[in-house]
């Protein structure tokens, strides 16, 4: 799986990627993830390569013009016109369709996924041509797309086979089967924490036992 990620903040991802699990994804050569700097594709003329412009009829703040996503997106050299494209161009909005675990899931099955982050007050309306899906992390507003292409990077790596170590890691983790289904309680050393023990049947060794009662202690989400 190949990660384009179009920002204005091309170095802000290294230091997350090198300390978590997206990094053994890159050496296992799993995935591969490239960022790319929009100013790169800024269409404006002088030396600060702007890519943002105030928006017609007034309002705060600046938004993203279209023209430099438009010339990065062509660089890219996608081939999302073919119906067997296997290529999905997100734009980042918390406008977007909500991110779930399901979402994540269906976008690991492409090969390649451009992740285009917006600032300031977000993107010329005409971006929206540009793209495949809009996804939105949450309902909230962060300052930039950045953060939510990481997650979204890390949330679809780990449905990658073989980007989580243990093979069954996924089987019953939170949301596996539902997005209601919650993961059954865990515990590691020592047995009796300040007087909190370990349930009994853990330390069963009975892995049928073990896994009944994990079962029942699972939980949904009211
Ligand atoms: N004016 C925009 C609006 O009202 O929808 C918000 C712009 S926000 C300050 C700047 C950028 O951060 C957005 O263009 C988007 O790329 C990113 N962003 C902020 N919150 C997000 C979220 N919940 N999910 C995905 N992207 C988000």
């Amino acid at each position: 799986m190949q990660f384009d990620i179009i920002t204005i903040f091309p170095d802000i991802f290294d230091s997350y990627i090198n300390e978590s699990i997206l990094k053994r994804a890159l050496q296992k050569k799993l995935i591969k993830i490239t960022s790319h700097d929009l100013r790169k594709f800024s269409t404006a003329k002088g030396i600060h390569k702007s890519v943002d412009d105030k928006p017609y009829g007034g309002g705060p703040g600046m938004i993203l013009m279209v023209e430099p996503i438009d010339k990065a997106l062509r660089a890219l050299k996608l081939k999302t016109k073919s119906k067997k494209s296997k290529t999905r161009v997100i734009m980042l909005t918390p406008a977007g369709q909500r991110f779930t675990q399901r979402e994540a899931e269906r976008l690991a099955k492409y090969d390649r996924l451009v992740l285009l982050c917006g600032r300031y007050e977000g993107f010329d309306a005409r971006v929206d041509e540009l793209v495949d899906e809009k996804i939105s992390i949450g309902d909230y507003v962060l300052a930039g797309g950045e953060l939510p292409a990481l997650v979204v990077a890390e949330a679809v790596a780990r449905n990658i086979p073989g980007v989580v170590g243990h093979e069954h890691a996924l089987d019953d983790e939170t949301f596996s089967h539902d997005l209601e289904y919650i993961e059954y309680p865990q515990y590691s050393r020592p047995e009796n924490f300040k007087g909190m023990t370990v349930p009994e049947v853990l330390l069963s060794g009975d892995h049928k036992k073990i896994s009944e009662w994990r079962k029942t202690q699972s939980k949904r989400i009211k």
